[in-house]
């Protein structure tokens, strides 16, 4: 039939429009800000710095080794390596950056630094309500509004998150057996130190001669 077509179009285009205001899964738009879509799993925005336990300066994984300020290409990474050592969240004594600013006008959200970094302690983060009108210092994070609990990022990246943590868990489980290891062949060769006469008491020791005379008491024979 001559139209055909076109009157099938038009049936498909009447179906979707009215389909769009009936149809929750057809509506493509919300009202924003009152309502949000949920962000995909893998989405991100910037990054921000993963702390374990409940004190974030503490828990910093980060150790300032500085390889996330080498390889960021725009160079938006700003570090200061501390002069001592503090105890991290597990108790061991750790470098910590003392000083760890992240230039977000400037990122522009590559993920190379969480790539490289050796420790899982830079992750990328989903937050995009980041707008400021201070160009400047409102957009130089620094290491305490960097500072993200890992719980936080479980709760925006759970799949990523429980694989680290599975990972940092086995790196930790032989970490103790080789320390545990180290620790048992010092105590073995301490024994064997203990138990092996020492040079004072071997020297301080008479020497018998099986052939030489035995000492006369004084006046005898004499
Ligand atoms: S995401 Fe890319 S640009 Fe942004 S801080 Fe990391 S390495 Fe630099
Ligand atoms: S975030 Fe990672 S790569 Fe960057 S300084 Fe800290 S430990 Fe090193």
């Amino acid at each position: 039939m001559l139209g055909e077509g076109i009157l099938k179009g038009l049936a498909e285009t009447a179906r979707n429009a009215v389909g769009s205001f009936v149809s929750k899964d057809r509506l493509t738009t919300v009202e924003y800000p009152e309502e949000r879509l949920p962000l995909p799993e893998a989405s991100r925005n910037f990054p921000f710095l993963v702390y374990d336990g409940t004190d974030w300066e503490k828990g910093l994984r980060c150790v300032a080794c500085q390889i996330c300020e080498k390889e960021c290409p725009p160079k938006c990474i700003y570090i200061d390596k501390s002069k001592d050592k503090k105890p991290d969240a597990f108790g061991r004594p750790q470098i910590y950056p003392a000083k760890f600013d992240i230039d977000i006008s400037v990122c522009m959200s590559c993920q190379i630094c969480v790539e490289v970094c050796p420790f899982e302690a830079i992750k990328m983060d989903t937050q995009y309500e980041l707008s400021t009108d201070d160009r400047f210092g409102g957009l130089l994070l620094d290491r305490k509004e960097l500072a993200k609990s890992n719980e936080y990022y479980h709760q925006i990246h759970p799949t990523e998150a429980s694989e680290v943590d599975a990972k940092l868990a086995a790196e930790k489980v032989k970490a103790d057996a080789k320390a545990k290891a180290a620790a048992g062949a010092a105590a073995a060769k301490a024994a064997a130190a203990a138990a092996a006469p020492k040079p004072a008491e071997a020297a301080a020791k008479p020497v018998v001669l099986a052939d030489a005379p035995a000492a006369k008491p004084q006046g005898e024979g004499d």
